[in-house]
């Protein structure tokens, strides 16, 4: 059983990766079942301590991600794009370095004790639409849809690319203000996360309609994908500006 000074050495060593942007995947499938690349990819690695047993990763955005070793679990931290056999649980992958965890054992994410609660989780069943609907509705109503969709104490659980896809689906600038829209919308847009973001986890090969296109036609109407940055930590938005129409998106 890893011990605590071990525990204390894997933070240690993951310091390299604090304060880059982590690119985050979770090869093993019982991790990926987790849709946890897609709430943590692209985030900044803010912090890594270990407390008792458990090391905390704490993301932008008030993410804590818990990991317990129990028996087998291990931390190694390699050089960027070093080769491996196997799929371990979870790759955090910055500029130079790369975190791997092996045999997880224990992976979630955890409200950030200091900060508030995370919203309903959008992969519920069911998910508790009229809590993330009144969430929503008691964030400033001047926020962009697409900033709010990524504030995990509202909603949790939707990432960077189901915001982008989701919208898309449901016909909505991701510009346009909460105050713009109807509860009728929001709630589509809703559930179209969930409905999209479920099938993934169920194993269907998400479709990527707008998410990292920008620059080619929207295959729904032909209009050319833009991309801009969006919101407190400037994650990067994609929408057709000809069917996601409304808001106020920067110019281009
Ligand atoms: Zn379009």
């Amino acid at each position: 059983m890893p011990e605590g000074d071990s525990l204390h050495r894997a933070a240690s060593r993951l310091q390299v990766l604090v304060g880059e942007q982590v690119e985050v995947e979770t090869p093993h499938p019982r991790a990926a079942v987790k849709g946890l690349a897609a709430q943590l990819d692209g985030r900044r690695l803010e912090a890594v301590d270990a407390v008792g047993k458990n090391l905390l990763l704490r993301f932008e955005g008030g993410l804590v991600l818990r990991s317990h070793l129990r028996m087998s679990g291990r931390w190694r931290v390699e050089p960027r794009g070093a080769a491996r056999v196997g799929k371990p649980w979870l790759v955090l992958r910055g500029p130079e370095h790369e975190a791997v965890l092996w045999s997880g054992a224990v992976l979630e994410l955890v409200g950030d004790r200091a900060g508030p609660r995370l919203g309903p989780d959008i992969l519920g069943e069911p998910p508790d639409y009229a809590t993330m609907l009144r969430r929503l509705r008691g964030a400033p109503q001047e926020r962009a849809v697409g900033d709010a969709l990524l504030d995990q104490r509202l909603v949790a659980g939707i990432g960077n690319l189901w915001k982008a896809e989701t919208l898309w689906e449901a016909r909505i600038s991701p510009w346009r203000q909460l105050s713009e829209l109807a509860d009728d919308e929001l709630r589509a847009s809703l559930e179209a996360a969930h409905r999209l973001m479920r099938a993934a986890v169920e194993g269907t090969r998400p479709l990527r309609h707008v998410y990292r296109r920008p620059g080619r036609a929207c295959p729904r109407c032909g209009g050319i994908i833009r991309s801009a940055p969006q919101g407190p930590h400037a994650r990067t938005a994609y929408w057709c500006p000809q069917c996601q129409v409304g808001g106020n998106p920067p110019a281009s």
